[in-house]
């Protein structure tokens, strides 16, 4: 667990002792405060909704030895508070101060979609050959990036990180800290084109991941990607491509799906053929395969081993999950959702369903701004003409995913709309038969995994 003193502390945030001693010294870091536990630092952080600045006393009372704070506070016996203009800042200062203690590769994972895939599946790759710390879940942010890496210990060798952002900026503040010597970027989608504006920026946005780059660093990028395949030759630091595409430095060849077990591929590394299993399925994650695929041979791990580390992969919680029940098969991919990833998961229900019926119940894809009907539409044409039976359609901007379904005049997928997630789960329990896959997919606020939840108790 992290551990300083205060003296320390005040070098790595810039912070002024506002009263206590400077040698006191604390030990782990929490900026939740009902997590707080003896002798740690509480580092109120300012949200939408809360300011921890008002559990200061109770992190105190709870035994926290030292707290940041960005206004003057009441003075404790026996424990000591510093003054920092920005918490958060603070936050992410400590967190570089102490990633610099550690030589250690930190392989940074950014893009649209698949970082939490890309990243775990870059890490069960490294783990073959090293000691490795990697986000944990979805702890992609200002705040989650900072923690993770003060999680790094001395047994660590290598670090896969996941930054994530909405908007300008943030990827640069997250590399600031992680200070990566590999970054991926997994593709460019048009996830929060409401604040970045165009795919352009959304480019920009996830190159900034480039100014935290160690200056010897490599840059490892989705070479099917146009955006991304158009920065060959122009970055400034050694770049490989990986991908589909005949040439490209990595190269998937003879894509084969093996159903719900995974998909398999062969790639030629320096002359030999290896066949690849990816133990999930759908074509996307062999792009995520391949990024672990580049960083692990970059990073000098036997291909041998890599062909092993992916075997072990698993999915997180709530992300193409696909559960047996009462002779259902549900997949429950309802952690997010973008038009990218829609795509991905209607193309993984095709897949599976080839012989039986596939039903696709959709949730809305939030954040989306004055794009958003287009988006949904697309996502609809994308649908049109797809083997599936059944589209259901969740919430608002949704039923603009079936509109392009019905204006495309396809009457092979029956379609409905509904409101919210109860009438949709009434309706799908009183259609569901036998054999049916059923893929259940919206953004986080949509909250579907209550569907998914609902058909489990199907008796
Ligand atoms: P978030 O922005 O929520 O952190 P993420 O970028 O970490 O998302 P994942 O959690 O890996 O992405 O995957 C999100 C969704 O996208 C899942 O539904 C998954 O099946 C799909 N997906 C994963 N990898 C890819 C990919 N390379 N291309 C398209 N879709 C993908
Ligand atoms: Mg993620």
């Amino acid at each position: 667990m992290v551990a300083f003193d205060c003296a320390e502390l005040m070098e790595a945030v810039g912070g002024k002792l506002l009263w206590g001693q400077t040698e006191k010294a604390f030990c782990g870091i929490t900026t939740d405060s009902r997590k707080v536990e003896k002798d740690n630092l509480f580092i109120p952080l300012i949200g939408e909704k809360f300011d921890g600045h008002d559990y200061i006393e109770q992190c105190f009372d709870a035994g926290a030895a030292i707290c940041l704070t960005q206004n003057p506070i009441p003075e404790r016996k026996d424990r000591s508070a510093i003054l920092v203009s920005d918490t958060s800042k603070a936050l992410r200062d400590i967190a570089t101060w102490h990633r610099n203690k550690y030589n250690i590769p930190v392989i940074g994972i950014t893009g649209s979609v698949g970082k939490t895939s890309t990243k775990d599946m870059v890490a069960c790759v490294l783990s073959k050959s090293y000691e490795v710390l990697k986000t944990q879940g979805n702890f992609n942010n200002e705040i989650g990036l900072p923690l993770t890496l003060l999680n790094l210990e001395a047994r660590h060798q290598a670090a896969v990180i996941e930054m994530g952002m909405s908007g300008f900026g943030e990827i640069s503040r997250l590399t600031a800290a992680a200070q990566p010597e590999v970054a991926v970027i997994t593709n460019i989608g048009v996830s929060h084109i409401e604040k970045l504006g165009s795919q352009q920026g959304i480019l920009a946005a996830k190159l900034e991941i480039l100014e935290g780059l160690k200056q010897w660093g490599l840059v490892v990028l989705n070479g099917d990607d146009p955006l991304l395949k158009a920065l060959s030759g122009k970055l400034g630091f050694r770049t490989v491509f990986y991908g589909m595409e005949a040439g490209l430095d990595y190269c998937a060849q003879d894509y084969r799906s093996l159903g719900e077990s995974g998909t398999e591929f062969s790639i030629v590394i320096e002359g030999s053929k290896y066949q690849v299993k990816v133990p999930v399925p759908g074509i996307h994650n062999v792009y995520n395969a391949l990024a672990a695929i580049a960083v692990g041979l970059e990073m000098k791990i036997p291909m041998n081993a890599i062909v092993e580390g992916i075997a072990q992969f698993s999915p997180g919680n709530m992300r193409q999950n696909i559960i047996g029940h009462r002779g259902l098969k549900i997949i429950n991919d309802t952690y997010n959702a973008s038009p990218q990833s829609m795509q991905a998961a209607i193309s993984v229900l095709e897949e599976l369903s080839a012989k039986t019926r596939g039903i696709a119940v959709l949730g809305d894809m939030l954040e989306m701004g004055a794009v958003s009907s287009e988006q949904h539409y697309s996502v609809g044409n994308f649908i049109k003409d797809k083997k599936i039976s059944i589209l259901i359609t969740v919430g608002n901007d949704s039923g603009n995913i079936l509109q392009a379904v019905a204006d495309s005049g396809n009457s092979a997928i029956s379609l409905r709309h509904f409101e919210d997630n109860s009438h949709a789960l009434d309706y799908l329990k009183s259609i569901v038969k036998q054999g049916d896959y059923i893929l259940i997919k919206g953004s986080r606020g949509m909250k579907m995994e209550q569907i998914a939840e609902g058909l489990l108790t199907l008796q």
